[in-house]
């Protein structure tokens, strides 16, 4: 956390210092808060308002349509999963700043927008994990950031060291469904027993689901009652 609070305090430092411009709409950065993104292309990032799948969060064609046919198809093992808006333009940009430019003042900025949403109640919050190698390459867990801040939001407890990942697994989003779901085969571990509690995970992105369902299917094996998930934003039906 220290190298993350010294990163954090120098990208500060060097945006008051040297004003960036938006990438998105190339205008000066207005905001420090979202800083290099200015405020008019932060006001786009907005909640998904469409008919979603009533388990994955995802958008349906169609009104009728209550289950996504993924879902129908293989039926994930939390509960519920909750997406703020959908992973494209701001958010998109946002998110790669906050991951691979340690931007991680995103965190409260993403966390702000993620705390609107109606979270279920449970006993605990377990941010999706990171294998220590890739914790070492970029020196903090971004969903741990996003859990800290909707922790203390939601007054869920934060349990960071209840799942662990064990194995590296690569761009899942490169595999297709089931070499996906093979890469992940034992990727999570628990690291002590749970006691029937309803767990929520947190994450910055879904993509195609399969990491969040593989935490769940662990967690569930581990004696968790029901989980469910909430991330900053979701892929469209791929
Ligand atoms: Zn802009
Ligand atoms: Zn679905």
């Amino acid at each position: 956390m220290i190298r993350t609070s010294v990163l954090n305090i120098l990208n500060n430092s060097l945006n008051l210092i040297y004003p960036s411009r938006c990438p998105i709409c190339q205008g000066n950065s207005d905001n420090f808060e979202t800083s290099p993104i200015c405020k008019l292309c932060w006001s786009e990032i907005t909640q998904i308002k469409e008919h979603c799948c009533s388990i994955c969060s995802k958008p349906l064609p169609a009104v009728y349509m209550e289950i996504c046919a993924d879902c129908i198809k293989l039926m994930p093992y939390y509960s519920k999963a909750i997406s703020y808006t959908t992973f494209e333009g701001t958010i998109r940009e946002a998110i790669h700043l906050f991951k691979y430019s340690s931007l991680t003042r995103f965190a409260d900025a993403i966390a702000k927008l993620m705390s609107d949403l109606p979270l279920p109640e449970a006993d605990i919050m377990i941010p999706v994990p990171v294998t220590k190698k890739r914790l070492k390459e970029r020196g903090f867990n971004q969903s741990l950031l996003l859990a800290r801040k909707l922790g203390s939001k939601y007054k869920i407890p934060v349990h960071f060291n209840l799942l662990a990942k064990i194995k590296e697994t690569g761009q899942q989003a490169l595999l297709k469904g089931s070499e996906r779901r093979l890469a992940l085969k034992g990727a999570f571990i628990t690291t002590e027993k749970i006691n029937g509690q309803i767990i929520i995970l947190v994450d910055d992105v879904m993509t195609t689901g399969t990491t969040i369902n593989e935490c769940a299917k662990t967690l569930i094996a581990g004696g968790a009652s029901k989980v469910f998930a909430v991330v900053a934003a979701n892929t469209r039906k791929i």
